[in-house]
């Protein structure tokens, strides 16, 4: 199995290389030469390990034996159940991993990955996994790493950037190998700190003396793109298994989007054979990717809106590179163009042609926090069932549309961790943080069970409360990680 570049054809790196380099050399996005084939009617008896364990051997050929197992072993139950809402109506839970969003369905697997991707290449190095956060994909990464051998993971968060409970996830994180760090500054601050880490000769060099190499876990490795491919293919088999669908009936699934990660995931299934009638890309007030699959232009050249769906409040979705190469039959120069053109002038527009063939595999539609809101309380007063801000964005998409197919609505977060949201859309305005007594507010109110991590996130001890400035952080991460 080989890995090409979205902006250099000459590229050419084998599997393991691809997971350990994260992002390659020329800057594009590591792509499979050739998509991999997995049969979905092959998984219909399978549990979800199983049928993720089965995707991951069909993208990599290095020894990943075992690694869904261990990976979904952390999450309460099935790791990615598909619930009946109503007749041709379905929510995909993507929240039961240990910090009850989807973005455990990929990082509990790529540690696992990045080891056995080391061992392949006779690397006996320590990884150092350095994360810039705004908040969710921290915490994530710290669960993910937390005690996986061979790796150290450390996070670094605006420390007044962050909400109130985000930042009491990341001080009593536990762990041998965790570490989480204040910024006094942005999140863009802490991101260009980062990614300037990554190319300082003399950190490096400090590292290696340590037997450390750094590494991200960014939401571009192909590591972390790959173990999301696997829910779609599950909640299809679930559909056919339960009788709820005919094997080859075509289901349109509903996405929350922000990086365009967790939907190019389903544009891959959806290549590789599951019967998926309609990608629906649903955003907040952030609508570029509406506007860019309805008129074919991406255009970042406008105002940036704090929404009540913060994971989704992105302007330039990074995973939709992947997506243009494939729509542009695997055009790298004109890839790199767009990206080149983006990063200038804030955008880029397709051919008509192109913008076609993007339009017949996605649909598109956005909903402000009004929207999320109705869609909050219609969902719960309708079905009794309970969803988060950003899974409304995607049910209050999915209402406006019409489609002779049963519709998925992908699900993203556990409602409590937007408690304050939530409540205010059942009618209970609270404002502010989540705190213990929101959590039991909206418990008292809706009966559903509270996480119990979550709720217990209160009485932890924290172990880390350092506070630095933006401009320490490489020398920070030399005194800590290296050997000088
Ligand atoms: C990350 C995230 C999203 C957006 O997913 P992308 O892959 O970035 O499009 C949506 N909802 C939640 C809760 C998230 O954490």
């Amino acid at each position: 199995m080989r890995y090409t570049s979205t902006r250099d054809p000459a590229v050419s790196a084998t599997a393991a290389q691809a997971v350990n380099d994260g992002i390659s050399r020329d800057g594009g996005l590591y792509v499979p030469v050739e998509l991999p084939k997995a049969d979905y009617r092959d998984m219909f008896d399978c549990t979800y390990p199983e049928r993720a364990q089965k995707i991951l051997d069909a993208f990599f050929d290095f020894d990943v034996s075992g690694i869904a197992e261990r990976a979904y072993a952390t999450f309460d139950g099935d790791a990615a159940p598909t619930v009946k809402i109503d007749d041709g109506l379905y929510v995909l839970e993507l929240w039961h991993g240990r910090t009850h969003a989807f973005k455990d369905m990929a990082l509990s697997v790529l540690p696992h990955l990045l080891t056995a991707a080391k061992k392949q290449e006779g690397d006996a190095r320590k990884t150092l996994i350095l994360v810039a956060t705004s908040g969710d994909t921290g915490k994530a990464a710290l669960e993910g790493f937390k005690d996986v051998d061979g790796t150290a993971v450390c996070v670094f968060y605006p420390t007044d950037g962050v909400s109130r409970v985000q930042k009491l996830a990341m001080m009593t994180q536990d762990g041998s190998n965790v570490n989480s760090v204040g910024i006094v500054g942005n999140f863009d601050d802490a991101q260009n700190a980062v990614k300037l880490a990554f190319g300082d000769v003399g950190l490096i060099s400090a590292l290696e003396a340590n037997n450390t190499v750094m590494s991200s876990a960014n939401s571009i490795n192909v590591g972390r793109l790959v173990p999301q491919i696997a829910y779609y293919f599950s909640a299809y088999c679930d559909l056919v298994t339960c009788g709820e669908i005919d094997d080859g009936g075509k289901v349109d699934f509903v996405v929350p989007t922000g990086n365009f990660g967790n939907i190019l995931a389903g544009y891959y299934a959806r290549e590789m054979g599951v019967p998926i009638g309609k990608l629906v890309c649903a955003s907040n007030r952030n609508n570029v990717l509406t506007d860019f699959i309805a008129t074919g232009k991406y255009d970042i050249n406008r105002e940036f809106f704090r929404t009540t769906s913060p994971s989704m409040d992105i302007l330039v979705s990074s995973n939709l590179e992947r997506l243009l190469f494939e729509t542009s039959g695997r055009d790298a120069a004109l890839t790199k163009q767009r990206m080149d053109a983006l990063k200038a002038v804030g955008e880029y527009t397709v051919s008509k042609a192109e913008h076609k063939k993007i339009t017949d595999i996605f649909d598109c539609g956005y909903a402000d926090d009004a929207d999320c809101r109705d869609a909050i309380e219609h969902m719960f007063d309708e079905y009794g069932y309970l969803i988060d801000t950003h899974t409304a964005a995607a049910y209050a998409v999915a209402r406006k549309r019409k489609s002779k197919n049963p519709t998925v609505v992908v699900s993203t977060a556990n409602p409590y961790k937007f408690a304050p949201a939530v409540l205010g859309a059942l009618g209970e305005e609270v404002g502010g943080e989540v705190t213990l007594k929101t959590l039991e507010l909206l418990c008292d109110l809706t009966a559903m069970e509270i996480p119990p991590s979550l709720g217990e996130l209160f009485g932890k001890k924290v172990r880390f409360d350092e506070v630095i400035d933006k401009s320490e952080i490489i020398e920070y991460i030399k005194k800590t990680y290296g050997n000088t």
